[in-house]
């Protein structure tokens, strides 16, 4: 086994460099070499021949690649002959006529019920079987072992992988934990009992460990979460060090995987961490992965080696490409977010030249493990080691179990000590990694698909990447600028560019991490201070007469004084606000907007800060607020698109008349939002009615009249008049009844209880004397939203959007799932890991990143909801009720409470809590299912997760809510991409964040015009 003081990294003595140029001719023969060795050992007598045949013939086209690929995914949660037949049949209608002819005819030929079908099921289970095992190596430790003993005496060094589901409770972390340290020990004697290798069990300084173990950090807890590195760290070293503490024993090698970018940073710093620890710091059996499709690999590998440098040992350094490109692109381009990726390939191919150079060069510190089967990179990496003379056990080659076999073999063939990454798992949790694998095989970039087509020119693909990319950059044209919206009107102002979601913090960065932090502390700096109604540009006070704002989480806190508003403020207020209508009203709509992207700009400068008045006053969660602070920008930016577009007049001319649609607006809006989306919500509310024109009083919730104060002021300061907005906190029965029942108010905007709103909706039919119109009235109400659980829904994702869907926010949104409907089929196994992950989550303040429930807003709140837990036990059986009592008397914690086998008509099944409270319904299957989900008065949000197109399709159709989720959160909406709101009781009105919602708050004039004269119209003789 080669140790630090066996290497005596040479510190004192200068890398050597290795020059690109130079190194270009021998790559081209070492690339030749190879694929004559790999093109000698292909062909139609090898399985490998056929079955990359069988992978272009079946899974060329996209479509068809894609619904396959969900059948492979779905398959091990289908238990019966008839779910088989119908899952297929169902992805092949997805892919129409494309799907292959012979896989048509066989569903068809195999109708339900028959023999057939069980033939057709049994064979389908045995193709997709044989797939995995190709990349599988087995399910049992001593089918690893036997795998391992075949690889050796195809002269092949191994790493063993330990395939698992998404680890989402400590069960499953321990489980992974103890695994791990079974294959280390179960392999270690029979493996060191095999005679020596000196190809794969020697390095150029003597034995090496034989067993080889990779492993992936997030597996070692629940709480891998970059927004909270120290305890991420923590809870993961506690688990790792007996794994590494084992394989020194016993003379096993540990390499820890590089996963998606988000865990990236925090991988790099848990591994540095526990191995500078004086127990390992001098153990050099250990290594790490750096992906070159990342664009900062190189700085990566500088600030490895500076570690080893201080460390003293050296360790190993895995050099790839990279495995998740498409979910990378994907999920940033999804966020907003910049991909983390190389966008083109070639760049990622020169990186890893670049990046094999560095690690040849300094060989003796970060040891190269070259792991690719593209030959070029593989015969770049060869060359320049040989540039610099380095003996072959210097660095060792590696590739993927089931991937490249020919190369394998031409590696060895060559004298090089190659290493096959063998991944040991059921079919079930491997799936993840068997869909990567074969995204891999079948994607058009991929070397190896390229180079097994028939006929593939050699020299292209050994071509060198920064020739290619030379070549691609000559010959783009260069993409054009976005063109701005064509909503933009004609006036002097700037068309504004289209819209786009402000993407949420990205906390896996520190200097996100750093700018929340600090501004928990200026904000916790200003705590304590009064703030007066705004009347009118002035500021007004209201002795004596004061609602306390206090923190949820640490209740003594006073957060602030907040002047209460009486009905003769109210009476203000609207005077002021009637008397500006006019003059607001008639300001250009594009100004009116302008004003509004102003105030996005400033909400986006101070959205830390503000995010931090969220944490405060409501205990939202760091995420949390953050995204509530991108949802007020994203009003702003959205409303005041669509009033320069509904400005536009509507022209319907016809010879001798003109005719035009003209909006107007209302004139005085009252809107009262509620406290759960302290910025969001109030200012979606608010920036609506303004852009549409109309003046608005502004009645904050009791429980968040700071921040939308803050809001106010932001408005003002971007130029709203102030005679068009007033700030007017206060008692609802006081200042809110008083608001409502005026009739200088045209427009009532309410979101909020049902009971509430449904008050409202009363009062303001209402026409009292004097009143010369009738209040319209928008209220966004309560909701008692489902989420159906199909019975071949993946559990990873179900369990996870279950929880944050029901606690995310204590369960205190309008979305929240309060009910879960889990068909027969999977109900037990469904139950088991969602009490086993909710046990994992973090109750705390929400100040603290790591918490994931929060205290509730108060503690009238958490009276109401512990009156609910009180009634669950006789409702339905209690198995899970978080015991919260070490914090109980700081502020207001309810610990979370899933109640299961629940009737639909309990209730705690039908009213809302809004709070922690989960209830479990089964239903026999999807009709029954239906019938519960829509069986209440609400109809808010719903979900579904299923992965059958057939229950999609259905639930689409049936499932009658306001917004419906498919295999995803039910909560967070954003705006403009899911314009939000229900029917039934859960409101009136149109989809806040939607293309209606303006209309509103306006009016719409038709204006028609004779323009003929005596039978003659000027415009209409022209031409003629
Ligand atoms: C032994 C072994 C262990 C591995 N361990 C890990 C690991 O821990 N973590 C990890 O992330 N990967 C790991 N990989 C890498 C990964 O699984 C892929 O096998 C690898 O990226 C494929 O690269 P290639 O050089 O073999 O093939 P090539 O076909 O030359 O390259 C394909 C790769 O190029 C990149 N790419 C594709 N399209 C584009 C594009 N448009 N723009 C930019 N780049 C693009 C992607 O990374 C893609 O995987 C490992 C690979 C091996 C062999």
């Amino acid at each position: 086994m080669a140790t630090a003081s066996q290497e005596r990294p040479g510190a004192a003595t200068a890398a050597p460099r290795i020059d690109p140029g130079t190194v270009e001719r021998r790559t081209l023969e070492i690339g030749r070499e190879l694929f004559a060795r790999v093109g000698g050992a292909s062909g139609p007598w090898r399985r490998s021949w056929w079955e990359n045949r069988f992978m272009d013939w079946t899974l060329d086209d996209p479509e068809v690649r894609a619904q396959l690929f969900r059948f492979i995914d779905v398959l091990p949660a289908l238990h019966s002959p008839e779910s088989t037949r119908r899952h297929l049949a169902e992805y092949l209608d997805e892919a129409d006529d494309r799907a292959p002819w012979w896989l048509r005819t066989a569903v068809a030929w195999s109708p339900p019920g028959t023999d057939r079908e069980r033939w057709l099921a049994a064979s389908a289970r045995w193709a997709a079987e044989t797939m995995a095992h190709k990349f599988i190596a087995g399910a049992t430790p001593d089918e690893a072992l036997q795998t391992v003993l075949k690889l050796r005496a195809r002269r092949l060094a191994f790493t063993a992988d330990l395939l698992g589901e998404a680890v989402i409770s400590e069960a499953e972390a321990d489980v992974y934990q103890q695994t791990c340290l079974a294959l280390i020990q179960g392999l270690a004697e029979p493996v060191a009992a095999q005679p020596e290798d000196p190809l794969i069990d020697r390095d150029q300084h003597g034995p090496i460990p034989r067993v080889n173990l990779s492993l992936k950090l997030t597996s070692l807890t629940p709480h891998f979460d970059p927004i909270h590195p120290e305890r991420s760290i923590e809870e993961v070293a506690a688990r790792l060090r007996p794994i590494l503490r084992t394989a020194r024993d016993l003379g096993a090698y540990v390499h820890v995987d590089m996963e998606q970018y988000t865990y990236r940073a925090l991988t790099f710093e848990l591994f540095k961490r526990v191995l500078a620890e004086a127990d390992f710091r001098d153990w050099s059996d250990v290594g790490i992965v750096v992906q070159t499709y990342q664009p900062d690999a190189e700085d990566e590998l500088r600030d490895l080696l500076q570690w080893v440098e201080t460390r003293g040992a050296p360790i190993t350094v895995r050099l790839v490409k990279g495995a998740y490109w498409d979910s990378e692109v994907l999920t940033a381009r999804g966020l907003g977010w910049p991909e983390p990726v190389y966008l083109q390939k070639w760049r990622s191919d020169a990186a890893y030249e670049r990046c094999a150079r560095f690690l040849m060069e300094h060989h003796d510190k970060l040891r190269p493990a070259i792991a690719s089967h593209n030959i070029r990179s593989l015969a770049h990496a060869i060359a320049a080691a040989e540039a610099i003379d380095l003996p072959k056990g210097a660095f060792e080659l590696q590739t993927l179990h089931g991937m490249g076999d020919a190369i394998q073999d031409a590696l060895v063939g060559l004298g090089f000590r190659t290493r096959v990454y063998t991944p040991y798992g059921a079919m079930l949790p491997g799936m993840a990694y068997l869909v990567r694998r074969l995204l891999e095989n079948t994607s058009n970039n991929s070397f190896l698909k390229v180079s097994a087509a028939a006929g593939a020119p050699i020299d292209e693909l050994l071509r060198n990447p920064e020739e290619t990319g030379a070549m691609l950059t000559r010959s783009r044209p260069q993409a054009p600028a976005p063109s701005p919206d064509s909503s933009s009107t004609s006036s002097d102002l700037p068309p504004l560019p289209p819209f786009r979601n402000e993407p949420i913090s990205d906390f896996a960065k520190a200097e996100n991490r750093q700018a929340m932090a600090e501004a928990l502390r200026k904000v916790e700096a200003q705590l304590g201070q009064t703030h007066s109604l705004l009347i009118n540009g002035e500021y007004v006070e209201t002795p004596g007469h004061w609602i306390d704002s206090h923190d949820p989480s640490h209740s003594s806190r006073l957060l602030g004084r907040v002047a209460a508003a009486k009905a003769e403020h109210a009476d203000a207020a609207l005077t002021a606000a009637l008397a500006a209508a006019d003059s607001w009203g008639s300001v250009p709509a594009d100004e009116r907007a302008a004003i509004l992207v102003r105030a996005a700009a400033i909400l986006r400068d101070r959205r830390f800060e503000l995010a931090a008045w969220e944490v405060f006053e409501c205990a939202k969660p760091w995420r949390e607020a953050d995204a509530d602070v991108c949802e007020a920008i994203d009003f702003c930016e959205f409303y005041a698109r669509e009033m320069i577009r509904l400005a536009t007049p509507r022209v319907r001319d016809v010879p001798g008349e003109t005719n035009r649609c003209e909006p107007l607006p209302r004139g005085v809006a009252v809107v009262i939002p509620p406290w759960n989306f302290p910025l969001a919500i109030p200012c979606g509310m608010t920036v609506a009615p303004l852009a549409a024109g109309n003046t608005v009083v502004l009645k904050p919730a009791e429980q968040s009249p700071i921040i939308a104060r803050k809001l106010v002021e932001i408005l003002h300061e971007a130029g709203v008049p102030p005679g068009a907005l007033h700030y007017l906190p206060g008692w609802g029965e006081e200042a809110g009844q008083a608001l409502v029942n005026d009739p200088r108010v045209n427009v009532v905007s309410f979101t909020g209880s049902r009971d509430v709103g449904l008050l409202i909706n009363r009062q303001a039919a209402e026409t009292p004397p004097g009143q010369d119109h009738i209040k319209k009235v928008i209220a966004e109400l309560g909701g008692k939203n489902a989420i159906i659980v199909d019975d071949d829904a993946d559990l990873d994702e179900a369990v996870v959007g279950v929880l944050a869907s029901a606690f995310g926010y204590a369960g205190q949104k309008c979305s929240a799932c309060s009910r879960v409907i889990v068909l027969e089929g999977i109900y037990d196994a469904f139950l088991a890991r969602l009490v086993e992950s909710a046990k994992a989550l973090k109750i705390g303040p929400a100040a603290d990143p790591e918490t994931f429930v929060g205290p509730v807003i108060s503690a009238e709140a958490r009276k109401r909801i512990l009156e609910y837990k009180e009634l669950a036990p006789t409702e339905g059986r209690v198995l899970l009720d978080v015991d919260v009592s070490a914090i109980a008397d700081r502020g207001f914690y309810v610990g979370p409470m899933i109640v299961a086998d629940v009737k639909p008509t309990a209730r705690i099944a039908r009213e809302e809590i809004f709070g922690p409270l989960l209830s479990v319904i089964k239903a026999e299957d999807l009709t029954e299912a239906l019938a519960i989900a829509n069986g209440v008065s609400y109809a808010l949000t719903g979900g579904l997760y299923s992965r059958s197109p057939r229950n999609i399709t259905r639930v689409r159709r049936e499932f009658l809510v306001g917004n419906l989720y498919i295999n995803r959160t039910i909560t967070g909406a954003l705006v403009d991409r899911q314009p939000f709101g229900g029917f039934k009781l859960s409101g009136v009105g149109a989809k806040a964040g939607g293309s209606d919602y303006l209309h509103e708050f306006l009016l719409v004039r038709s204006i028609t015009e004779n323009t003929m004269r005596r039978g003659f119209a000027p415009e209409e003789m022209e031409g003629v």
